[in-house]
């Protein structure tokens, strides 16, 4: 795909390669890996992946294949268990008691150049699994660089849609999950509810919106919400008007003009629109019904349950603005 220049221009470019930056000098302490000096080389195949340099080289080298993303920089930093995770979030600014939760219940988050992963969390993990994580915070990374360096207020399921979704085609790109399959089951477990028991975008909009629905009822198939809108959304209108999305966010924090501006719709058409192609009814349905294809011989972690729980593996924001 070709670059997205409003992408290019906020962008810098970083080096090609990748390697060791830092390891942590202390008990606890972090590894740290920097994009701009890992020298690990990316992988054709998930399977090929030896390590988290090998992982984050093959990450940012998929998404500039796959999607025109370019590389920024950013570094990861891999605690060896949750003790030093938090350690971790309170100097960064969290809250002592906001900081003892998020590390109970997140792996990994995603903030401004930086992703921080409790790799004690995923010693039992494949890498396929820990590459789709990885390539989820990245997006996460990607929203701050593109808001210029600020969360701002864009809507926390646009958020994390298009982190899924950045995900996926990660994924995808190594044949190891695509997009017809994670669309097909995001729709198929989101069917199973009734349309008028989900919550509005507008109950999605903030990050304690989202921790409060993935502790409820909803908590299953909130990700499920949030990468089926964003795929409708930018199988209507491109990934180069959602990059644009998040791009203006670093001029004003509007959120439903910043929508409207991107999208050239207004938010609550494009839900209307979002629900019917989720729960088509007799007279709305056509063809999109069936578009659905699974192709069963592909690989997917999301077809293990993964997909559609909020787990610890899932990005956490905070309120202290560290994560997407
Ligand atoms: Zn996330």
């Amino acid at each position: 795909m070709a670059l997205p220049a409003l992408l290019v221009r906020h962008l810098p470019p970083a080096a090609l390669v990748l390697s060791v930056a830092a390891c942590g000098a202390g008990r606890g302490s972090p590894r740290v890996l920097s994009s701009a000096t890992i020298e690990a080389n990316p992988v054709a195949r998930v399977e090929w992946i030896g390590g988290w340099d090998s992982a984050m080289a093959t990450a940012i080298a998929a998404m500039e294949r796959e999607l025109g993303i370019p590389r920024f920089e950013v570094s990861l930093h891999l605690f060896p268990g949750r003790e030093a995770f938090e350690a971790a979030l309170v100097r960064s600014g969290y809250r002592s008691d906001f900081a003892r939760d998020t590390a109970r219940t997140m792996t990994a988050i995603g903030g401004s150049r930086t992703v921080l992963v409790n790799e004690g969390n995923l010693v039992a993990a494949p890498w396929e699994r820990r590459l789709g994580l990885l390539a989820h915070e990245l997006a996460h990374s990607l929203q701050y660089e593109l808001g210029g360096g600020h969360r701002g207020t864009s809507d926390q399921w646009l958020r994390e849609g298009f982190a899924e979704w950045i995900s996926v085609r990660v994924l995808q790109g190594l044949d190891a999950s695509s997009l017809d399959q994670s669309r097909h089951h995001a729709l198929g477990r989101l069917r199973g509810r009734k349309r008028a028991a989900l919550p509005p975008f507008e109950q999605m909009v903030t990050f304690p919106q989202w921790v409060a629905l993935g502790q409820g009822p909803h908590g299953g198939v909130v990700y499920d919400l949030a990468f089926a809108a964003v795929d409708f959304l930018i199988r209507r209108h491109g990934l180069t008007r959602a990059v644009r999305y998040f791009e203006l966010f670093a001029r004003s924090p509007d959120r439903a003009a910043n929508f409207r501006a991107a999208f050239g719709e207004d938010l609550a058409d494009f839900e209307r629109a979002f629900r019917a192609e989720v729960w088509p009814t007799r007279r709305s349905a056509g063809p999109a019904q069936g578009t659905f294809a699974w192709r069963k011989s592909t690989r997917s972690w999301m077809a293990t349950g993964l997909w559609n729980t909020v787990t610890p593996e899932r990005c956490s924001s905070t309120s202290s603005g560290e994560c997407g």
